[in-house]
């Protein structure tokens, strides 16, 4: 949107959306998921997206990861069209899905092993990854063996091990208890400052994504549409106070109060 001729230099955008549609089925039956959307947004953006379900954010996701091919419109990542998956886009899900077979270490490694990458190398970001995300003392251990919290750690130790230019998460939390929500959270926020790299993440939460987000995007349902994109300080500006202090002032809770009033009632009651 805001990458329009400067000075006589084009800057495209990092992920550019441009009039995407998605259609499920045909004829009568078909759901029309997702209406011309268009979003553009830089590189080292968080991009929060939120709206009530069933609004097309799974879908638009699924459309930049490659998994999705829009019935119309385009979407691209730093100029190029997205046509298919690739290790430049990592993926987590709200349901971890991880090797049961394969031990945490083996899990987290399984990207950089399937690229073929220098081993030591490779074992040197794996671990790296599961001390930042708690997990290097259960290395040795196989998925079932860990709590939903852990496992959805592990998810995220995979994507990021990977070292994706863009991350996208699909709501990563939404299966955590509160407490650890709020350290994945500060987490993610404490990664994504360090490496520098591009964040769409999708929430049920409004405070989530107030927290989280440099952006905040507002998609109402049927048919999925952006109805508003909120910039929001609190991921640049509040880096180093701590999380519940951040969430209990005055102006985030104002803007996490703005944000909610746009989704109040938006609510689908065939959904
Ligand atoms: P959200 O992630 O915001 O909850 P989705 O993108 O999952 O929304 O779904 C948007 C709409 O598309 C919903 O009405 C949903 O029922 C429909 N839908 C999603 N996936 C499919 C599919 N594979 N086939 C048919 N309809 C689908
Ligand atoms: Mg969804």
């Amino acid at each position: 949107m805001n990458d329009g001729p400067v000075a006589g230099v084009t800057t495209p955008a990092f992920v550019r959306f441009q009039g995407v549609s998605v259609r499920y089925g045909e004829g009568p039956e078909s759901v029309l998921a997702l209406q011309s959307a268009d979003l553009s947004f830089a590189a080292g953006d968080f991009v929060c997206i939120v709206g009530p379900s069933g609004c097309g954010k799974t879908t638009m996701m699924q459309t930049l990861a490659g998994f999705l091919t829009p019935t119309s419109g385009t979407v691209s990542v730093d100029g190029r069209a997205v046509d298919g998956p690739g290790p430049d886009r990592g993926v987590v899900f709200q349901q971890p899905a991880l090797f049961p077979w394969m031990t945490v270490r083996a899990n987290a490694g399984f990207g950089p092993r399937m690229r073929g990458e220098n081993p030591r190398m490779a074992a040197e970001r794996v671990e790296r990854w599961l001390r930042t995300t708690g997990l290097w003392d259960f290395r040795d251990r196989y998925p079932y063996e860990l709590s939903g919290g852990m496992q959805q750690r592990l998810a995220i130790a995979r994507a990021l091990c990977n070292e994706p230019r863009l991350l996208l998460m699909d709501e990563p939390f939404g299966a955590l208890d509160a407490l650890t929500r709020e350290r994945m959270q500060e987490e993610l926020h404490a990664v994504w400052r360090r490496t520098g790299m591009t964040v769409v993440f999708i929430t049920h939460s409004v405070e989530e994504a107030v927290y989280l987000g440099t952006e905040v995007v507002v998609m109402s349902p049927r048919p999925g549409r952006i109805v508003e994109r909120i910039a929001t300080p609190f991921a640049r500006g509040a880096a180093e106070e701590n999380i519940r202090t951040v969430k209990s002032r005055p102006d985030f809770i104002a803007l996490r109060e703005r944000v909610l009033s746009l989704i109040w009632g938006m609510e689908d009651p065939e959904a």
